[in-house]
């Protein structure tokens, strides 16, 4: 089988009722990215920033997939098909995918402050302050911060060398690394980028634009791919 590879970012949820980060006023549900998700945030207010953080779980596990997620999920009766998503939630999985990493962490688990290697899985929807890993330290949300290493960068830019087609899709390829994958792709690849907004991003020529929000997209895609 083929290797379909596919990046998602915060836009392919949105259509599930999760909205992403740089919204018109650029703020994240009404906050600057610097006052919740950063270590120095951390620092400074970790009861606001856990509060932020249990409000997202809380909306993620109320949310449910869409059909772009379903759709994906279908390719892999005709592909080999890894995603890799810098999204938080877990609705590629919910929808059915199998083989899904995430570069920024999952929000329904929590890690050491100490030690990241230190993921709890998370029962209900809470991280309450008060709760502590096995070293002791406060429990926090197993998400990559903006100023945090990534540590399973290696593995995607693998996946996506391997690639024989490679997909992104709802994302504004502006939070680096990750943005540089659609640059390690193989000379013969095929490339394609499914975001209404497809138009103002500068990609490659040879990247297949499909300006269409992602259900639409991912459905014009799939057939484009399996005919
Ligand atoms: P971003 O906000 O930078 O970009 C979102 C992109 O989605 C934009 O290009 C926009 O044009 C596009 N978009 C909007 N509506 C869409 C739709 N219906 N279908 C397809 N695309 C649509 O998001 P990003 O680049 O993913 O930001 C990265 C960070 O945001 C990630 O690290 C992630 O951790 C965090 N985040 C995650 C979630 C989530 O897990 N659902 C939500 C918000 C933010």
């Amino acid at each position: 089988m083929k290797k379909l590879v596919v990046f998602t970012g915060a836009g392919i949820s949105v259509e599930s009722g999760l909205p992403t980060f740089r919204g018109t006023d650029g703020l994240w549900e009404g906050h600057r990215i610097e006052d919740v998700a950063t270590p120095e945030a951390w620092q400074r207010n970790p009861e606001l920033v856990q509060r932020f953080y249990n409000k997202r779980r809380s909306d993620c596990i109320a949310a449910l997939p869409n059909k772009a997620h379903y759709k994906l999920a279908e390719l892999q009766n005709h592909y080999d098909v890894q995603i890799i998503t810098q999204n938080i939630d877990d609705l590629h999985e919910r929808a059915g995918s199998n083989k899904v990493l995430h570069l920024h962490g999952q929000i329904r688990k929590s890690q050491s402050s100490i030690n990241p290697n230190l993921i709890y899985n998370i029962t209900g929807d809470k991280i309450e302050m008060g709760t502590f890993c096995e070293l002791g330290s406060q429990l926090r949300p197993h998400v990559v911060w903006f100023g945090e290493a990534v540590p399973n960068m290696e593995e995607a830019s693998k996946m996506a060398q391997q690639a024989d087609l490679f997909v992104v899709i709802g994302t504004s390829l502006q939070v680096y690394p990750a943005a540089n994958l659609i640059y390690e792709t193989k000379p013969d690849c095929k490339l394609f980028l499914i975001d209404p907004n497809a138009d103002q991003y500068t990609v490659p020529p040879v990247v297949v634009k499909i300006a269409e929000k992602a259900s639409r997209g991912v459905n014009y895609l799939a057939k484009l791919i399996t005919e």
